[in-house]
């Protein structure tokens, strides 16, 4: 055990060096002259010992300290206990990192720790891998002069990270990336990079085979209808294969809907380079969903339209067209007949805001985050009944999706539903 500080000990040796002086002083004659002899030898002393800290610190390689004596000995093992605690936590340190850069390259993704400049600090080796990192070549090198693409520059800039961005891999032609960056650390950034190549090559085979059934379904379909209605036009009014020949009518017309749907969720889902270049009148567009509307509502709602006057949209016609009129006509299908139905457009501060609300059935709050999904129905007999697909919801989202949009929806069950969405302001073009 190495002896601590003691300020009263240093205290007390001065104090009996002194008075031993003073005495030797008083003996010969000479107080000032041994005392200033004596205090001139103390401080040749506290030189000599701080030359040898000097040279422990700085050129002795040992790791104990020389021994020291009197006050210095607690300068000597103080700092030799500080050394000892600062290696014991470097080596901590060293260990945790270990752990770290074990566990990230464990990782089935690509990961990479940057500096709050987006220098690079660390990368597994996936990364180098999947990026052409060249370890240690590259560590503190900037990242975008690495990965040189303007949607990654720009992503990187943006400091938005909360979506994932898609990017072409710098190293192998034909594949995709999915990048993700995250809070990491104090002001450090953590990008986790994975191939997702086979997963989108999956969900193109997907909708390629449901655009092909699709299509290759509406044929026989037509034919099988076109022999319906030519059998039912034949039939004697009283024939008992009547009301069979109306049911097969019905199940084909119900089936000839979904594959329309299908194909136009497949075209939608498809057109991701949708021109938003191109002006559609809304005023237009409300006159023939208001006709749709009557049409369907057959006198038995109310039915109330509000167009604001030069509100336009920047977009495409019949994807807007076909998200408009879903909503009204799921409005009319899931009220009871007599209910009230309003349709409005009108101008909002951050663009132009399109709603539906119906007194109808209402929506309980467990089934209004599924609705998008495609076939998800509250109530399945219900929506085949009033003629429904399941599909509907699905191709709304899709379409606002083109438009920098989304669908929102707030009903209560027994009361009533809002279906709404906003365009904003930058595909708005407004003259009233
Ligand atoms: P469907 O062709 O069955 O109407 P949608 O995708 O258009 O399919 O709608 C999905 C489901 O959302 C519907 O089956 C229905 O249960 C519910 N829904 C949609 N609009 C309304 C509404 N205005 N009021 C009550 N329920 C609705």
């Amino acid at each position: 055990m190495f002896d601590s500080y003691s300020g009263y000990r240093l205290v007390s040796h001065l104090a009996i060096y002194l008075t031993l002086c003073l005495v030797v002083g008083l003996l010969l004659g000479e107080v000032v002259w041994i005392l200033l002899l004596g205090s001139f030898c103390l401080l040749l002393w506290h030189y000599r010992q701080l030359s040898r800290l000097n040279f422990w610190l700085w050129h002795d390689r040992r790791l104990t300290p020389p021994n020291g004596r009197g006050s210095w000995e607690g300068v000597f093992n103080g700092i030799y206990r500080l050394q000892g605690k600062n290696r014991k936590r470097v080596s901590q340190l060293a260990f945790l990192l270990g752990r770290f850069r074990q566990g990230a390259e464990a990782l089935p993704d690509a990961a990479v720790v940057l500096d709050s400049e987006h220098n690079i600090l660390w990368c597994n080796k996936l990364a180098q891998l999947l990026l052409g990192f060249v370890w240690p070549q590259d560590n503190g090198q900037r990242i975008d002069n690495l990965i040189r693409h303007p949607d990654f520059s720009a992503y990187l800039k943006s400091n938005e990270y909360n979506e994932p961005l898609e990017l072409p891999s710098p190293q192998s032609e034909g594949h995709i990336l999915e990048i993700r960056i995250m809070g990491y650390g104090a002001g450090q950034l953590l990008l986790i990079a994975r191939d997702i190549t086979r997963v989108r090559q999956l969900e193109g085979m997907r909708k390629e085979f449901v655009a092909n059934v699709s299509h290759e379904l509406k044929t026989p379909l037509t034919v099988l209808q076109g022999y319906l209605e030519m059998m039912q036009s034949m039939a004697e009014p009283d024939s008992p294969n009547l009301r069979a020949m109306e049911q097969m009518q019905q199940q084909t017309t119900r089936m000839r809907s979904m594959v329309e749907q299908l194909l136009a969720l497949s075209r939608i889902e498809d057109a991701s380079d949708v021109n938003l270049e191109i002006k559609v009148s809304m005023a237009q567009m409300m006159d023939i969903l208001r006709d749709e509307a009557l049409a369907l509502a057959q006198d038995q709602y109310e039915v109330t339209f509000y167009c604001e006057p030069g509100l336009d949209v920047y977009g495409n016609e019949l994807q807007l067209r076909s998200v408009c009129s879903n909503l009204i006509s799921n409005a009319i299908r899931y009220t009871e007949p007599g209910g009230k139905i309003e349709v409005s457009w009108r101008k909002i501060a951050s663009g132009g805001l399109f709603s539906v609300k119906d007194n109808g059935e209402g929506i309980a709050p467990q089934h209004i985050g599924r609705l998008t999904e495609r076939f998800y129905r509250v109530d399945s007999a219900r929506s085949r009944q009033s003629g429904g697909t399941g599909l509907g919801l699905a191709i709304t989202k899709h379409a606002l999706n083109h438009h920098q949009s989304e669908l929102n929806i707030a009903s209560q069950l027994g009361k009533g539903s809002t279906f709404s969405f906003v365009i904003s302001s930058n595909l708005i073009d407004y003259n009233p």
